[in-house]
């Protein structure tokens, strides 16, 4: 199992450190009490931290709403709202992008195409108010059936080198246990022949593909 853990807790602490930076004393509670309902959501995480190093429009306001106004194979189209202001924000599994306020709408061609809408207007038509976009709940993004890793759906193999991946010969990590030398009998793994040698032998024993219980646990945390 690779350490979810000790990524979240540092994702909170850069998190907590701009804090101070971003928002007036008097919203730094909110900020943290919104924080701390996603304290175990990596995704999330990963875009209130955005937020805080953007600081869209250079407004000093603690992030108090994540919303879903659309979402298609795994991007989603989100609004981050302050109190008094709401931000588009465009997030895949690499990161995630700011696209403006929620009044001016949405005029990424690319991004209106992608979700299948014909024009800004026929966008705005579909999202008239911000009540009717869904929260966002903590952990939805983390529950779906894809390896958290290499992002494979269950029962496909993981790419070769995905942390998440079950050794068959010793049911360890296959990335950290150390079956691939002993196979191999090498010291270490240096050049594209071993690989090749290494990828045949796994497949000859039957690669473990990818499987729900396979996900990190969150028994580290606090
Ligand atoms: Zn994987
Ligand atoms: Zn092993």
């Amino acid at each position: 199992m690779f350490d979810t853990g000790k990524i979240l807790q540092k994702l909170r602490a850069e998190i907590e450190l701009l804090l101070p930076f971003a928002v007036p004393e008097e919203e730094i509670d909110v900020a943290r009490e919104f924080l701390a309902r996603f304290k175990k959501d990596e995704f999330a995480l990963n875009v209130i931290k955005d937020y805080y190093m953007t600081l869209p429009e250079a407004r000093e306001e603690a992030l108090v709403d994540i919303r879903v106004v659309e979402e298609k194979e795994r991007v989603f189209l989100l609004l981050l709202s302050t109190n008094r202001h709401h931000y588009f924000y465009l997030a895949n599994d690499e990161g995630g992008i700011f696209l403006g306020e929620w009044h001016e709408g949405i005029h990424d061609k690319q991004v209106l195409k992608f979700f299948d809408y014909s024009s800004p207007e026929s966008f705005e038509k579909a999202n008239k108010d911000v009540e009717n976009c869904r929260e966002y709940s903590a952990l939805e993004r983390m529950d779906e059936d894809v390896c958290p890793s290499c992002g494979v759906k269950s029962s496909m193999l993981h790419t070769l080198g995905c942390p998440v991946e079950v050794c068959p010969w010793c049911g360890g990590q296959l990335s950290r246990c150390n079956c691939r030398f002993e196979q191999l009998g090498v010291e270490e793994l240096s050049d594209e022949t071993g690989l090749e040698e290494l990828e045949e032998k796994l497949q000859k024993k039957g690669r473990i593909p990818y499987a729900k219980s396979q996900r990190p646990t969150f028994m580290t945390e606090e």
